[in-house]
């Protein structure tokens, strides 16, 4: 990969199959599939999406999608737990890293970067550190030195997203309306949640995810507050995410067609690339700081990375409203019969709220089918696509039984 030999294919009889770039987050080359179904097993097993299987084809057995199907027609959710234990690169995120260069590169651009909470505790790790260094400040350094404008903390729009989330959340406690509230800052979450529970189409928290709100307010406050044209920024989100890919492109998440709040998404994997392609050494860079004002954050959103964190921050911040004083520590407890949900009951006021968290699609599909049935009632949900949440996203260094990018 550092030598840029990404796309070229293997030559020989294997090479029969189109390469499937159909859709907005991923590649799948199934000319180099080895039929070992670690996707299969993701997909079918911990997350209930069942985009592939693997069928007979004449003496051998192939992995593919339903009908065939390319990826963007089938309901894959992009959270990308398939490419995070393909071991040979049948399936990999869509590469924009040349993107990147282009827009660093126009001297018309203003080009701005934003990095997620996970990122900064995993990138370390294609620099030989130990897994879970955090290295903040030698992050921002090298964005720095790859020649953005500016460089801005996604947990600024985390922060505006449980503000957002915890008014939401109040305006249906008091007036009326449907709970339980459900996060929407995972993607794929949202997308499965689109495609597997159409009926439930009203009870997702309507906020954007927290780097779509940094977008935003980059092409518009920013822009706006220093006499830069919107039209000239381009924000690159880097994220521990392969969804988010998709989540960018999506229409509705923009000013106008023209306009997207995000321009470009690049994993915590390819901005490693970036940094060794560049020729940065990472570990003698000294800490720098986020510029202001969007490199600004409270704390309560370094908790997004986790599983959790959303709606966490979220009940704090509405319940200090609610009741004027601050929440103790919020104890969440495994829900028997349901392995990975956990739940918390707070009371708030006369009322005792009961909110929930999962992580895994198939949790979440459990959850729901809950709902669904009236069995479970909840006021707040939050959900995360990947398991452990985004610290375990699909778009985190491989490891692949040991340690590598
Ligand atoms: Fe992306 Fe996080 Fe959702 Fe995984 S859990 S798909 S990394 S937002």
């Amino acid at each position: 990969a550092d030598l840029g030999v990404r796309n070229i294919t293997y030559e020989g009889e294997e090479s029969e199959f189109a390469i499937d770039k159909s859709s907005l987050a991923i590649i799948r080359d199934p000319n180099k599939c080895i039929r070992c179904r670690r996707c299969e097993t993701m997909c079918n097993d911990v997350q209930t999406v069942g985009v592939y299987s693997a069928v007979g084809r004449g003496f051998e057995t192939v992995v593919k999608t339903a009908f065939d199907l390319p990826l963007h027609d089938t309901s894959c959710t992009f959270c990308g737990q398939c490419v995070a234990v393909c071991p040979t690169g049948a399936l990999m995120e869509l590469d924009q890293v040349d993107k990147v260069w282009k827009a660093l590169n126009d001297p018309t651009r203003y080009v701005v970067v934003e990095t997620a909470p996970a990122v900064r505790v995993a990138l370390g790790e294609g620099f030989g550190l130990e897994p879970g260094t955090i290295v903040t400040g030698k992050m921002v350094a090298a964005l720095r030195r790859l020649g953005f404008d500016r460089v801005f903390d996604t947990e600024f729009g985390a922060d505006v997203t449980i503000m957002e989330e915890a008014t939401e959340l109040i305006h249906r406690i008091e007036h009326g309306g449907r709970l339980p509230i459900l996060t929407s800052c995972c993607p794929a979450w949202v997308k499965f949640f689109e495609h597997q529970f159409p009926d439930l189409l009203d009870i997702p928290s309507t906020c954007k995810s927290p780097h779509q709100m940094l977008g935003v307010l980059s092409k518009s406050y920013y822009a706006e507050t220093y006499g830069i044209d919107p039209q000239k920024i381009t924000v690159v989100s880097i994220m521990p995410c392969i969804a988010k890919k998709y989540e960018a492109a999506r229409p509705e998440l923009g000013q106008d067609p023209v306009t997207p709040d995000v321009d470009i998404v690049i994993t915590t994997r390819e901005l490693s690339r970036m940094l060794r392609e560049a020729g940065i050494h990472f570990d003698h860079l000294k800490e720098e700081d986020f510029d202001h004002p969007l490199g600004e954050s409270t704390g309560a959103a370094v908790v997004f990375g986790t599983t959790g964190g959303v709606i966490e921050a979220a009940l704090r911040t509405a319940y200090e409203w609610l009741t004027g004083k601050p929440l103790e520590n919020v104890e969440f407890e495994p829900l028997r019969g349901m392995d990975g949900i956990k739940e918390a009951v707070i009371p708030i006021g006369k009322r005792d709220f009961r909110i929930a968290v999962t992580h895994g699609l198939g949790n979440a599909r459990t959850i729901l089918e809950k709902i669904q049935s009236g069995e479970s009632h909840y006021d707040a949900i939050e959900i995360m696509a990947c398991p452990g949440g985004c610290i375990g996203g699909g778009g985190q260094p491989y490891h692949h039984g040991n340690l590598e990018i």
